[in-house]
């Protein structure tokens, strides 16, 4: 029985392989609402993220490969949607959110905040539903990032019980730690008191509907990290490291940490950041003030993604300052961190097509 148009065209699309996810299109369930008639065809392509660098490449093989299989005269008309992917489900706390990313690094001073703070603006600008939870005890920096220090989040009653309205800046959702205190008091605070103001963050604040919460965590491994892991199963963690040797001894530790038998969340990749400082009049020149490429070697040293780096940009350092990110204007800048936050993007799909979801901790000290 020789098939009809629309299984040619199913068998056609079926040779086009998603080159992240290694499958391909028809078997991943990215093929929606084919129609097919004589000269045409439509259907939708589901991509797993709104960042998808692949969209362009995906739309024409699938096109070639329709021409080439089928018929070369069809005319095929491609809808693009994109639906964030999950491996959550059924879960009591942060019902709604699609994943959560722990931002970590090994030492302090190695610029997570301001990585964390770039990459949700920046995915938020890309039309992603994005949270950000400051969970640096240490130094929220958060708050000053966002320029929103002065700021304090609302409460609401539902019923009896009460939820906190995260901030909204630049279009991320916004709670941190240091909302609790005020930035001038150089608050001491004990580990069961952090911990429980980070349990109360992830229960009690009214995220909505989210596609990633980026959850800012202390420098190290701490006690906030175990409460975090205990609390809510983390989709992934991402690794940020300046190239220099302290740092990556300390990095390397906060991969173990991730890595370890009882904790098992993946690890999606290491952002280099500090990584050269090129002088604005000579920008083809890099000086590698803190070493070359360190971040990028413990990359593969782990076998685990390397999703890029970030030169040292005076711009940045301001931004933070000035609460202002330098992804919202800097051309260069923007471009490099949307690279980022594509690549942190893509592994995250990667991730949740190809590993089991993530459990709880439990343990008990
Ligand atoms: P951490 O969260 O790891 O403690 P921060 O994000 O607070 O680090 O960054 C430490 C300091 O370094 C801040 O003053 C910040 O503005 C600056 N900084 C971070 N990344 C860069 C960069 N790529 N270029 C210039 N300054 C940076």
């Amino acid at each position: 029985m020789t098939a009809t148009l629309k299984e040619q065209v199913v068998q056609a699309l079926s040779t086009v392989e998603d080159p992240d996810l290694k499958q391909d299109l028809v078997t991943l369930g990215m093929i929606q609402e084919l129609q097919v008639t004589q000269g045409r065809v439509r259907f939708v392509l589901a991509l797993t993220t709104p960042v998808c660098p692949l969209q362009e490449v995906l739309k024409k093989a699938c096109t070639a490969a329709i021409h080439t299989h089928v018929r070369a005269d069809l005319a095929v008309e491609i809808q693009v949607t994109a639906e964030v992917t999950s491996t959550r489900t059924d879960e009591p706390i942060l019902p709604h959110v699609k994943n959560i990313i722990a931002i970590a690094s090994g030492k302090g001073g190695v610029g997570k905040s301001t990585v964390a703070t770039n990459l949700a603006v920046s995915l938020a600008h890309h039309g992603v539903a994005v949270g950000l939870l400051d969970a640096d005890i240490f130094g929220p920096s958060i708050p000053t990032m966002f320029g929103c220090a002065d700021e304090r989040p609302k409460v609401i009653q539902q019923g009896d019980q009460k939820y906190i309205l995260p901030l909204q800046k630049y279009g991320v959702k916004l709670v941190s730690i240091g909302f609790l205190t005020p930035a001038d008091s150089a608050m001491v605070w004990r580990g069961p008191m952090a911990s429980s103001a980070l349990r109360q963050f992830l229960r009690d604040v009214d995220w909505g509907k989210l596609d990633y919460l980026l959850i800012d965590l202390p420098p190290g491994t701490s006690d906030i990290h175990l409460t975090l892991v205990q609390a809510v199963p983390v989709t992934g963690a991402v690794i940020v490291t300046t190239p220099q040797k302290v740092a990556l001894a300390d990095a390397s530790r906060g991969i173990a940490m991730f890595q370890k038998e009882q904790i098992k969340v993946p690890v999606l990749g290491i952002i280099e950041n500090m990584a050269y400082f090129s002088p604005p009049n000579l920008p083809e020149q890099r000086y590698y003030l803190f070493g070359q490429e360190g971040g990028k070697t413990l990359a593969k040293h782990y076998g685990i993604p390397f999703l890029g780096q970030i030169p040292i940009i005076e711009r940045i350092r301001s931004g933070g300052d000035e609460g202002e990110p330098a992804v919202l204007e800097q051309e260069a800048t923007a471009q490099l961190i949307y690279q980022l936050a594509t690549s942190l993007a893509q592994q995250v799909a990667i991730r949740n097509a190809k590993q089991v979801p993530t459990h709880r901790v439990m343990i008990t000290r």
